[in-house]
């Protein structure tokens, strides 16, 4: 048939053929009617619109590898079109393959954009080798793929010797140190590229210190983007290194990285020198406003220092007796400003006399070794001063900062008797940048025996602020907090804390604060009260908070990510979904996101359809941990053992989610084979054991139980948590196969030891306000009528035939305690019960538990629902039960 359309193309007039391409797009005459004949390719040549197609717009078109090859066919001999556009077609690798062979053909194309389209390090290979030979392409967009270090590393290699390539665009490629290094040592060579963007990857301090060493020879680059990476006040002090040398760099974006007033001050060190960089995002960091000021302060000095140094030996030529103390210290101040070394030792040795009779110049002489890198020099000094001055310990502590010793700074603030507000916030500094229970403790102790005056400073607040934030402490944290200048970015640090520490509710507390004080939202707050609702997983949270997101964050992946994992984890898989669906391309993140949520909501075979459907480049570990788990709690196991057989690299995580799966299938001798074949060549693992143990509890199995048990006492001693957990388990099923006194002997010898299992913890929404239970809580302030509320509804269980569980139940009990009373006191019965106080009608109740619902509360649960006909759902430690109105749970009794 092909022939038969062939010959009649071939036999149609030119005017015809003409008439017929009016009627067609772009892409078909390039690709289609291209290569057709030589017959037709001569018309298409001659044909007005092809002559004058230099833009070729194929972004978003659907484009599978086939379409590819034909453009990649006729690209090889095209000499008209300059600009290409094959963003967000989703090809991947193996169009890129073709690509790139045209590549090394084509000498007119100036700029390609490959934006979106799941590009991996071996399509970076062959678009890196093609770059080899093209000597025309001078614009080359890899917006948002998954080049990842391997793919950097093949660009690197090319771009050394690459002379034709002047911006290249890398945003969003999962690219970490080691591609920065390849990319970092292709700018030393490169002479041509201008802009490169590396927002949104992963580079942290050590890439920022490669990129920064090369930048210090690379005299062409002039814009550098590298927002969005994971950029600290070390990353900062390298890059103000080199911006002192660099005479290139006109525009330098660190938007949205971790840089806090510490960085600022040696970018603001480097601004006072540099004199071509004309723009400096600093947006979206830690900078404090003294940071800020700063900067500032160095951008009104740029260029001063010099000419103060200029003046001062002017001075010196026409008045040698003459200078003055204040003009030395200017001098000395310029010289470590201006990093001339050589010239500051000069002064210091010419007036070395006077200089050191004045505690002011002395700080600033320690302030210049330390700068300049002469830690021993400083320490000489200072070692030999007999009247040190508060000014001459803070050149000393900062200087110990700024060279990243701050344990030596800490131990010189103890020397200090008098400490000025600078020592003390200096001191605090260095604990932040400590930030251990050692370095905790010593800002608390040292925060509550301040002087009065200082009590109250901002400055010391701030500085303790961040070393309570960086050390996990929030409750003091939170303390101090309404004390310190409150914006974003505080709010956005105790947030963070609070979630990190497992206080989602208190996130969402100080949101509400936030919005009193009309602080807007920024992306990164936007996700921490995401977050923070997934903790709770409470429906009408999530829904309320999710409403508040501006329209324009919508689209931001980290948003879009970030909700997915919260709907699932609220029980809303629909919504997880709707959001998964209108992404235009998921990365690992959200497809991970969507396969857990399907998991937890016991949508077992729906996580294994999308598993399947997840491009391979983009499968991590986290990837198959949340897969083989939504088998294990879907009772897959076929499906999971096909899928973990097919894992090349399996990990422990992987390893034990595995086992976890045979275990609650009772498959325990899989399980004891998986766990033989890892130790084979990896030390024990405990938590693989943990799960075959709470297996065997399941399965109310005390032999292997026991036989688990003793590897896990054995291997592990010094783990106490887990061995406490494993005691828990292993008297469980004693009590459940009526071996009660070896069952209580355990649970005796845990109360003399003095171990506790993790208390339990609910949290429910009840009329728009969160409440947290513990078990046999009587905090709440209407304890009594919900302990009031547990007894009528142990009543009706009772009545319908429900018989308390002993062996649920953990430790020996106590001389006023039954087991129903104990078993009723478990934070899930507590939280149930107030929301039926506070609504006696209620038909939906969400429950989040942060341990595994216990068999006699998921039995007492189902049969509440049923008895009151409200729907309750319960998120515990591994799932969500949705408890019907009919008594079942979605889990069908298997969790
Ligand atoms: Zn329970
Ligand atoms: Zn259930």
């Amino acid at each position: 048939m092909d022939k038969q359309i062939e010959v009649n193309l071939n036999a149609l007039p030119k005017e015809i053929l003409y008439r017929i391409f009016n009627y067609l797009d772009d892409f078909h005459i390039f690709c289609t009617m291209k290569n057709v004949s030589i017959y037709m390719n001569t018309i298409i040549d001659q044909y007005h619109r092809y002559k004058i197609l230099t833009t070729l717009q194929l972004c978003n078109k659907k484009l599978g590898v086939e379409q590819i090859i034909l453009v990649a066919n006729t690209l090889k001999e095209n000499q008209i079109v300059t600009t290409l556009d094959l963003g967000v077609n989703g090809f991947g690798d193996e169009g890129i393959y073709y690509l790139s062979n045209a590549l090394q053909q084509n000498q007119t194309l100036i700029k390609l954009c490959l934006q979106l389209n799941k590009i991996g390090s071996q399509g970076t290979e062959y678009l890196a080798n093609s770059l080899i030979q093209n000597q025309t392409l001078t614009r080359l967009n890899l917006h948002y793929n998954e080049i990842g270090d391997e793919g950097a590393k093949h660009l690197g290699n090319v771009l050394q010797q690459n002379k034709t390539l002047i911006r290249l665009n890398l945003i969003h490629n999962k690219i970490g140190e080691e591609g920065t290094y390849y990319l970092a040592n292709a700018l030393k060579q490169n002479q041509t590229l201008t802009t490169l963007y590396l927002a949104e990857n992963e580079i942290g301090d050590k890439g920022t210190e490669y990129l920064a060493n090369a930048l210090e020879q690379n005299q062409t680059l002039t814009i550098l983007y590298l927002a969005k990476n994971n950029i600290t006040d070390i990353g900062a002090e390298h890059f103000g290194n080199t911006l002192k040398q660099n005479q290139t760099l006109v525009t330098l974006s660190l938007k949205a990285n971790e840089i806090s007033s510490q960085g600022a001050e040696y970018l603001a060190d480097a601004l006072e020198q540099n004199q071509t960089l004309k723009t400096l995002n600093l947006k979206w960091n830690k900078i404090d406003d003294e940071g800020a000021s700063y900067i500032a302060q160095s951008i009104y000095l740029n260029k001063q220092f010099q000419k103060a140094l200029e003046l001062f030996y002017q001075c010196e030529q026409t008045n040698n007796e003459m200078i003055s103390d204040l003009s030395i210290n200017q001098a000395l101040k310029s010289c470590t400003n201006i990093k001339d070394f050589q010239s500051g030792l000069n002064i210091y040795q010419r007036y070395s006399s006077q200089i050191e009779k004045n505690n002011y110049i002395l700080a600033s002489l320690i302030h210049f070794y330390m700068q300049s890198k002469d830690i021993k020099n400083a320490q000489i000094l200072f070692n030999r001063l007999k009247n040190k001055t508060v000014g001459i310990y803070g050149a000393m502590m900062k200087g110990y900062i700024t060279n990243n010793m701050p344990q030596k700074a800490i131990d010189i603030f103890f020397q200090i008797t008098n400490p000025s507000i600078t020592n003390v916030s200096l001191l605090f500094n260095a604990c932040a940048r400590i930030a251990t229970d050692e370095t905790l403790n010593l800002v608390k102790k040292v925060l509550s025996n301040l002087p009065d005056q200082y009590q109250n400073d901002k400055y010391i607040l701030t500085t303790a602020f961040d070393a309570f934030i960086k050390s996990n402490d929030s409750l003091n944290a939170e303390r101090i907090f309404p004390k310190i200048p409150q914006n974003r970015l505080s709010y956005g640090n105790l947030m963070s804390a609070f979630n990190r520490t497992n206080q989602p509710q208190k996130t969402l507390e100080f949101y509400k604060q936030m919005k009193i004080n009309q602080i807007e939202l920024d992306p990164p707050v936007c996700v921490l009260l995401i977050n923070a609702c997934s903790a709770l997983g409470i429906y009408s949270k999530s829904k309320s908070i999710s409403e508040q997101i501006p329209k324009s964050y919508l689209d931001n992946i980290f948003i879009n990510n970030a909700l997915i994992d919260m709907w699932g984890k609220s029980g809303c898989v629909e919504k997880a979904k709707n959001i998964f669906d209108s992404l235009i391309q998921p990365d690992t993140i959200g497809y991970t996101s969507m396969i857990n949520s399907y998991g937890l909501n016991g949508m077992g075979s729906e996580a294994i359809e999308l598993f399947y459907k997840m491009p391979s480049k983009l499968i991590m570990e986290e990837t198959y941990v949340c897969v083989l788990n939504a088998c294990s709690h879907s009772r897959l196991v076929e499906q999971a053992q096909k899928i973990f057989s097919n894992i090349e690299n399996k990990t422990e995580n992987i390893y034990t989610t595995m086992v976890d799966c045979f275990s609650r299938s009772f498959l325990f001798e899989e399980a004891e084979n998986i766990i033989n074949i890892y130790e084979s060549n990896h030390s024990p693992s405990p938590s693989m054991l943990m799960s075959l143990l709470s297996g065997a509890r399941n399965a109310k199995n005390s032999q292997l139980a026991e036989k688990i048990f003793n590897r896990i006492e054995k291997y592990f001693p010094q783990i106490q948590d887990r061995i406490v957990s494993a005691s828990i388990l292993l008297a469980n099923v004693y009590a459940s196969t009526g071996q009660m006194e070896k069952s209580s002997n355990i649970k005796r010898k845990l109360i003399q030891a003095n171990l506790k299992k993790p208390s339990g913890l609910s949290y429910t929404e009840v009329n728009d306000e969160i409440y947290m239970f513990r078990a046999h809580d009587s905090s709440h302030p209407r304890s009594s009528e919900v302990s009031d509320e547990i007894e009528k509804i142990s009543k009706e269980l009772i009545s319908y035939g429900h018989k308390y569980d002993s062996s649920c139940i953990t430790r020996p009990l106590n001389e006023n305690e039954s087991v129903e009373s104990v078993l009723c006191g478990h934070s899930e019965r507590l939280a149930i019960a107030w929301n039926f106080v506070a609504n006696p009608n209620i038909s939906r109740i969400q429950i989040t538990k942060n341990l595994r619902v216990c068999d006699d509360c998921h039995e007492s649960t189902k049969l509440i629902a049923l008895i009151r006909q409200c729907e309750i759902i319960v998120r515990d430690a591994s799932r969500i039960h949705h408890f019907h109105k009919n008594g079942k749970c979605s889990c069908q009794d298997y969790f």
